[in-house]
């Protein structure tokens, strides 16, 4: 991964250094989790720089801070543009963004209501999350011990920073036992997602994924994938899944905006199907770089001109 910087950072409106982009350390969100992000990825495609699925992800943005209670101050318009102006104030072709709307200075009791509501918006160079190779060869992943939020405790529609402290538990754990990710079951034992993908399984042609109740993020890969399993003719069940389909399926893949769609090449050192990437999963690879790098054209409008 290359170094996270770059030249400005959108702060409440206003364009300021990367290195005055600072926070107190007695701020709301450092002590309670209370920060909503998002990650989202601009392509170089042929057209020029494009954002995939701006509005959605600025949708669940603000999704999340409604949960919390947490009003942004801008209209999501308005903070569409502002991810794009930032692009543009860094010169960046393909680019990560990260925008973060956190609870700031004001008080240190547990409810942030008193606290101020502070909007950034960074972007940076970034490239492939599991690795340059995992896109074709797969990746090696394990059963996490620790299982996803039970339902009514941490809301998992949010994408709240808070709620990655169970990501961070389930990528340790799998990282110390060698392996690349970790794949989390929910509160009853069922199929939940990744530390931060969401997960596909493909048996007899059949694509299967978890449904929302299962304590996943409702990810914008797995919609657009979704999108795309049933335009290219495959039945796509969303339903409850028990562990052990993992080990009997022809095919498993992670969708993320960072992992894009990465195959698994191996659950619990059990081989996935023949242990290389799958068909289906090529299938659906293709049908997303080709829109994705502007091969074809932008049939769903997924993507957003940054110049
Ligand atoms: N689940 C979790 C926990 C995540 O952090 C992410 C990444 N945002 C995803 C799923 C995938 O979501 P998306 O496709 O919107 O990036």
């Amino acid at each position: 991964m290359s170094e996270i910087r770059a030249e400005k950072v959108w702060h409440n409106g206003e364009l300021i250094d990367w290195d005055d982009a600072r926070i107190h350390v007695v701020s709301h969100s450092v002590h309670y989790g209370t920060a909503w992000f998002e990650g989202i990825r601009c392509y170089k495609t042929s057209r020029g720089s494009e954002v995939f699925r701006l509005p959605e992800h600025i949708r669940r943005l603000y999704d999340s801070c409604r949960i919390y209670r947490t009003e942004i101050p801008y209209s999501r318009e308005a903070f569409q543009e502002a991810a794009l102006q930032t692009i543009r104030a860094n010169n960046l072709e393909a680019c990560y963004i990260r925008p973060i709307v956190l609870r700031g200075l004001g008080a240190i009791g547990v409810s942030p209501r008193p606290t101020k509501v502070e909007s950034y918006i960074m972007v940076w160079e970034w490239g492939k999350y599991l690795g340059e190779e995992a896109l074709e060869k797969g990746v090696k992943v394990c059963t996490s011990s620790w299982n996803r939020a039970a339902p009514n405790t941490f809301p998992t529609i949010a994408k709240a920073a808070g709620n990655y402290l169970n990501s961070v538990l389930v990528k340790m754990e799998a990282e110390v036992r060698g392996y690349d990710e970790g794949i989390a079951l929910d509160a009853h034992g069922l199929i939940s997602e990744g530390s931060g993908e969401n997960l596909f399984l493909v048996r007899d042609n059949v694509i299967y994924t978890s449904q929302l109740v299962h304590a996943i993020l409702p990810g914008i890969t797995r919609d657009s994938v979704l999108t795309l399993a049933a335009e290219l003719g495959y039945t796509v069940k969303e339903q409850a899944l028990p562990r052990e389909m993992l080990y009997l399926c022809d095919e498993i893949f992670f969708t993320g905006t960072a992992c894009e769609i990465t195959p698994i090449r191996s659950v619990d050192d059990r081989p996935v199907g023949a242990g290389v990437r799958g068909p289906v999963t090529e299938a659906l690879q293709e049908a997303f770089f080709e829109i994705v790098e502007g091969r074809v054209p932008d049939r769903h409008r997924w993507l957003t001109p940054v110049r």
